[in-house]
Formats: structure tokens, sequence, C-alpha cells
């Protein structure tokens, strides 16, 4: 049996895994990908210690490190699918059928885009329908697109579409844009950008592609359409909480709650960080530095269970 088993390989999994070889845990750590959620970030200029490096960059290094361990026990290509408590042990269910015994677990497996779940969504997806501007906004030049989501992940994509798209309609439910008021301002000076508060989206319209999207006036109630070919959905994460929820307390959001001091959750050996527990700020400095309090933690607790 593990004495620890880490779920999720982004930067809060590898900063786990790496600081667990180190304190000679008999750890796991299982993960369908490395890299997490910026991967596809071309450039990453907040990681400290590198003024600029792309998403992948940063994941390869990661990996890397972690791989330079011989502590510790890597299984990638594969998904939890299921967490089973029997007396003092975790039983983790993985896709490939296997099954992982471990005292603790280390939940770090982030967060997924939300959905609109409007008809054509998925069918467009990828036809139009796109969840991350850093790596389409390219592909809408002289285009018009739709921003899905007044946050700061709409305004931001709203940036990056800035230097293709033809014209960008930024739609939000509410009646104000909640996103930082300097990227608001700036988006404002702009001609081709018009904002559209309190519109729901009803349908993605296409004919093999985007081509236009249906929304309802909140204001008036009538229903509209406006002809474009690119829709970037912006309404939040889900954090990927579902493996463990029969274990642990979530919070409305799905967010696992922990102890901000030592990471642990509402069970005395379960552990989450970065994007899938409930911490204010997503970030990779911040998802990996609480990972690393989290397997500080856990080494206290099994030494602690040793003496
Ligand atoms: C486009 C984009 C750009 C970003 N740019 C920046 C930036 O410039 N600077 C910054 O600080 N932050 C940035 N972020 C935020 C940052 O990426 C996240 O805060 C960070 O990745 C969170 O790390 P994490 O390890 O908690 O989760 P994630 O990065 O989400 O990693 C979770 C990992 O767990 C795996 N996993 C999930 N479920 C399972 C399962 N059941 N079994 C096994 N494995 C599983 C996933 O495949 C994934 O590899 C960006 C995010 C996005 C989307």
């Amino acid at each position: 049996m593990k004495e620890l088993l880490i779920i999720g390989g982004g930067p809060a999994g590898i900063a786990a895994g790496v600081y667990a070889a180190r304190k000679k845990i008999n750890a796991a750590i299982v993960t369908d990908v490395f890299g997490g959620q910026s991967v596809v970030s071309a450039d990453v200029r907040n990681f400290i210690g590198f003024t600029s490096i792309s998403g992948l960059e940063l994941a390869e290094n990661m990996e890397r490190q972690l791989r330079a361990q011989d502590e510790i026990e890597i299984i990638d290509g594969d998904r939890v699918i299921s967490v089973e408590e029997k007396e003092i042990a975790f039983f983790a269910k993985t896709e490939n059928g296997k099954i992982i015994e471990a005292k603790t677990l280390l939940i770090t497996t982030g967060s997924k885009r939300r959905k609109l779940g409007v008809p054509g969504e998925e069918k467009y997806d990828g036809k139009g329908v796109a969840y991350c501007s850093t790596c389409d906004a390219p592909l809408f030049k002289d285009k018009r697109a739709a921003v899905v989501g007044g946050g700061n992940s709409g305004l931001e994509s709203a940036v990056d579409l800035l230097p293709y798209a033809s014209e960008i309609f930024i739609f939000e439910s509410s009646d104000k844009i909640k996103g930082d008021a300097i990227t608001l301002e700036r988006l404002s000076k702009e001609n081709k950008v018009s904002f559209l508060t309190r519109s729901e989206i009803l349908e993605i319209r296409g004919n093999g592609f985007v081509s236009g999207i249906k929304y309802k006036d909140l204001k008036t109630g009538e229903e509209k359409e406006k002809e474009l070919e690119g829709v970037f959905v912006e309404i939040g994460w889900i954090p990927n909480s579902d493996i463990v929820k029969n274990i642990v307390e979530t919070n409305k959001y799905g967010e696992i709650i922990v102890d901000h001091k030592t990471q642990r959750s509402s069970h005395s050996r379960v552990w989450a960080a970065g994007d899938v527990a409930d911490v204010l700020y997503k970030q990779n400095n911040i998802s990996m530095g609480d990972a690393v309090k989290a397997v500080l933690n856990i080494n206290e607790y099994l030494n602690s269970r040793k003496r």
C-alpha cells in the first residue's frame, strides 16, 4: 500500500510529487496528462523564475523535474474514475482498470471549462465554438466573434481577439461587465468591440461551421440573432472533484473545502490543492505552493503515525 496517492499532474500535482519524493514518502502520482491548464498558453509571464515561457515548455520542464526523482511511482496516460474507502485505506480505480491502494490522498485534479449547454454548442465545438482564446484567436482573422461571459476570462478573451477579429461582441447575462476595470476601459476604446449586457444565449447556429448566435434580450424579452463566425465560451470553471465527492465536503461551486493552513479537507486523510480546492485565486504559482504545503503536512501526519 502507498503512503500517499497524488491524483492529477498539473502544476499542483507535479510540485507535490517532487516534494513527496524528496521527503521519501512512498508515493504514487496518477494523471492522464502532465502540465495542466496553462499548457495551451503561448506565453506565461508570471511564473516566477522565468520572464517569459510557453505553457508547453513550462509543462515539459515540470514533468522532467518530476521524472528526475526516483522515489515516486508515476502512472500517466490514465485517470482515476472512483475512490473508495475501506478501513484505513483508499482504493482508487483507474480507467485502465488499475486499483491503487493508499493511506492518504492528495487531490490535485484542477478544473475544466463550464459549457453553455445550448443547442449547437457541442455540434460546432472546434467548428467556430472555442474555449481557449490564447489557442484559437488567430483562427478568427477578419471574422466576427462573440465572447460569452463578461468576467475577467471573457475580457481577456476579447483582448486576445483584438488583433484578429473584425468585430467582437461581448455577451453578459447580468447588467454589469464584472471583469477588471482596466481591461474594460481598454476594450471600451475599441470601435470594433460591443457589449451586450442582460443577454442570454439561446442557440449557436451554423451550417457546417458557426454562422450566428441566437440570444434573448433580457431587457425587452425579445429574441434576436447576430451573424458571426466564432463563439468563445468564457463562463467559468467546474472543479474536477467528482471522484471524491463521496468522501470530502465541497462548497456550492464543487470546490473541495480545505483548511488553508494545511490544505487538509474535511476528511483527516485527504488533502487538496490547486484549482480543485476552495482557493480564492487560481494561479500556477499558488497551486504549486499550496500543494507543497499539503505534502509537508501529509509528511508530518505520516510521521506522527509511525511514532
Ligand atoms: C489558457 C490558460 C492560461 C493560463 N495562464 C496562466 C498564467 O499565465 N499564469 C498563471 O499563474 N496561471 C495561469 N492559468 C491558470 C493555471 O493554469 C491554473 O491555476 C493551474 O493550472 C492550476 O493547476 P492545478 O494543478 O491545480 O490544476 P490543472 O492545471 O487543472 O491540472 C490538473 C491535472 O489533473 C489531471 N486530472 C484531472 N482529473 C483527473 C483524474 N480523475 N485522474 C487523473 N488525472 C486527472 C488533468 O488532466 C490535469 O493534468 C491559466 C489557465 C488557462 C486555462
